[in-house]
């Protein structure tokens, strides 16, 4: 059987209230419940970013005492937590998890090796890779495309609080035009909110698709790992 290798990205507001603070138990494990669902079929290897912008962004907190590259810092560890999270409430619903990390933390998690991942994707486990690039002035979102095309994911399927990607910011100007499609030319010449440039010129450039869908319909975790096309395609 053919198996797809996807690399999902998650915000680390997702483990939380939209605009809360933290990590809610209870959300993470509807999070590990619609992923053990997602995967029952066993046709998909999942790799995992989690963000860390539920505890700290380097680039909010850079000016007011904290300098950028320590706020930095501290947003790629909240992401170690994050994804400990992640793991562990994976691990209660029965899927056998690793958490992979940029930042060596070698008693809570694994280094970012490579050629382990493939390992554990091949041998049907969650990789989670946690605390971001492992290097300032980056963020979750380049951390997923890299390991996207590191790891030769088909595609990157990225959670966000919207149904996809819009012509202008939906919130603000409810006419804004919805696309089922877009192309990443499109994406940067119309500065459409997806992703950061660099992570969406890293997609571009390896011809990786990148499915923007919204995880806050109830379910969509689980469908976008079961193959189906929900939100905004980018190609
Ligand atoms: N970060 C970083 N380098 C990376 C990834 C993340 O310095 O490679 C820091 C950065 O401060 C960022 C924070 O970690 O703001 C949390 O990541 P992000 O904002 O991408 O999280 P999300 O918005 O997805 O929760």
């Amino acid at each position: 059987m053919e198996r797809r290798r996807v690399l999902l990205k998650m915000s680390g507001e997702s483990l939380c209230q939209t605009g809360g603070f933290g990590i809610e138990p209870r959300i993470v494990l509807d999070l590990a419940q619609q992923i053990q669902s997602g995967l029952a079929d066993g046709d998909v290897e999942l790799a995992m970013v989690v963000g860390g912008g539920n505890f700290i962004r380097g680039g909010q907190v850079a000016g007011q005492g904290i300098d950028r590259v320590t706020g930095d810092n501290m947003g790629m560890l909240a992401t170690i937590m994050n994804a400990l999270a992640l793991q562990s409430a994976l691990e209660g619903v029965g899927i056998e998890t690793r958490v992979q990390s940029a930042i060596q933390v070698n008693d809570v998690a694994e280094p970012f090796i490579r050629r382990r991942c493939l390992r554990h994707l091949e041998k049907g486990r969650v990789v989670i890779l946690a605390g971001g690039t492992g290097h300032p002035y980056f963020t979750t979102d380049t951390t997923a495309a890299l390991r996207a095309v590191q790891l030769k994911a088909t595609s990157l399927l990225k959670a966000t609080k919207v149904k996809g990607i819009y012509s202008e910011d939906p919130a603000k100007n409810p006419a804004a035009e919805f696309y089922e499609k877009v192309t990443f030319i499109e994406v940067l010449q119309k500065r459409l909110k997806v992703m950061d440039s660099t992570a969406i010129s890293l997609c571009m450039d390896n011809g990786l698709p990148i499915q923007v869908f919204s995880m806050k319909e109830k379910g969509n975790v689980e469908r976008v790992l079961r193959g189906e096309l929900l939100g905004t395609l980018v190609h």
